[in-house]
């Protein structure tokens, strides 16, 4: 009989809705490319989001239990929500995969090296962030300590990901912040957003941490938190309504959002980039099909003169996940570096000399990936070009 603690059985609404179309996995009879990075991965129907289904039926059934196969289906999926986005019937597919990685999660099947980089003892609910740094070095790349902790309208939320290994981006970012006369502050007490944790399915886990964070912002008395990461943007904005029900107490913003609406009133000046230079633009999954912001980066881009934007085939919300998702790298590392490659082939195929993209975990893995295939293309963050094309206006 099923257990009635299971999170299954709050969607179980839905796991009947599905009619088997295949359109959130496989379009290419229509002429698209594929659109799923698990089932380009495993090959198996089960990877996909109908396959899923089917398991969550048999689940809500009590036809299955879980256990570590399922966990394997389950996890080996990058979150990029294009199984969604492409649903025929509109059908929330990643309800149903939180809810079984919640479930797997009680049952201890989160599989072994995520189990591991998230551990309250050695792991994330350790250090508070997903490198296993100290935390004392969260701020290790500031240039000087002076807006720590000061009271401010805006909150820079740095992430782990620029805290501990893109670094520069936590600088370019700060210095962008700095040079355009924002009132902005950052944490020394800022933890990991939160996100990790629900990708593992640890959703109480999630939801203290994004508290954690909530008050620490509180004491400095912001009301607007900037990013340049969508997953932590996501966190606050989305996860925390979806985790209790209230909206976040602070407007959140990634900071492409705040620039490109000043870039278009005239607010700030941009320089010509040299030399003349052809660009392609990879929507991060969070910032595009889970946030919807696809225009505010390519308003940058087009604001530069010297940079030609062409577009991938598959771009804004038909985008390819890049394989930075869902933490997939612990244990499915196999998975990341295609879906990797094959995003780096796509930018290639049109021509581009440079491929920007406006998420540290996303640079990060087209980096790698660019490495990997011996690529001469420059892989950059937009905050990193902004640092440099954007200039202050000299007024008079
Ligand atoms: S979220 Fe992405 S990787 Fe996961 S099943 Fe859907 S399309 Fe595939
Ligand atoms: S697109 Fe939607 S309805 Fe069609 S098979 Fe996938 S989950 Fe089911």
């Amino acid at each position: 009989m099923p257990d009635k603690q299971r999170s299954i059985d709050r969607v179980k609404d839905i796991v009947y809705q599905c009619n088997r179309c295949a359109h959130c996995f496989d379009l290419s009879w229509l002429g698209e490319w594929n659109k799923c990075p698990a089932y380009r991965y495993g090959a198996f129907e089960s990877y996909t989001g109908r396959g899923r289904f089917f398991i969550a039926r048999a689940l809500v059934d009590g036809a299955m239990d879980y256990d570590a196969e399922i966990a394997a289906r389950v996890f080996a999926c990058t979150e990029c929500r294009a199984c969604a986005e492409h649903c025929f019937k509109y059908l929330r597919t990643t309800d149903i995969y939180a809810a079984m990685k919640e479930d797997l999660a009680a049952r201890g099947l989160v599989p072994e090296k995520l189990a591991a980089g998230l551990a309250d003892e050695g792991g994330l609910g350790q250090y508070h962030n997903v490198y296993q740094a100290p935390h004392a070095e969260r701020l290790a790349w500031l240039p000087d300590r002076a807006r720590v902790d000061k009271p401010a309208q805006v909150v820079f939320f740095v992430g782990c990901t620029s805290s501990y290994a893109r670094q520069n981006m936590a600088l370019d970012t700060y210095n962008l912040l700095t040079k355009f006369g924002v009132d902005f502050t950052v944490l020394s007490d800022e933890w990991c957003c939160g996100h990790p944790y629900l990708s593992a399915g640890e959703t109480e886990k999630a939801r203290a941490s994004i508290e954690h964070n909530i008050e620490a912002i509180k004491k400095v008395g912001a009301t607007q938190i900037v990013f340049n990461c969508p997953g932590c943007q996501r966190a606050f904005r989305d996860d925390w309504r979806q985790l209790t029900g209230q909206a976040a107490p602070l407007a959140a913003m990634h900071v492409v959002e705040l620039l490109a609406d000043w870039v278009t009133r005239g607010k700030i000046g941009v320089q010509r980039f040299r030399p003349k230079t052809i660009v392609t633009y990879h929507d991060p999954c969070v910032l595009g099909r889970w946030m919807g912001i696809y225009d505010a980066p390519r308003d940058l881009i087009k604001a530069i003169p010297g940079l030609s934007l062409v577009e991938m085939p598959r771009n804004r919300r038909d985008a390819y996940c890049c394989g930075a998702g869902g933490m997939i790298r612990y244990d499915f590392e196999g998975m990341a570096n295609l879906a990797g490659a094959e995003r780096i082939a796509e930018a290639q195929s049109v021509g581009a000399e440079m491929v920007l993209s406006a998420c540290p975990a996303c640079v990060m893995q087209l980096q790698q990936s660019r490495q990997r295939a011996k690529s001469r293309m420059k892989v950059m963050d937009i905050t990193e070009l902004l640092e440099q094309q954007l200039v202050p206006l000299i007024k008079g």
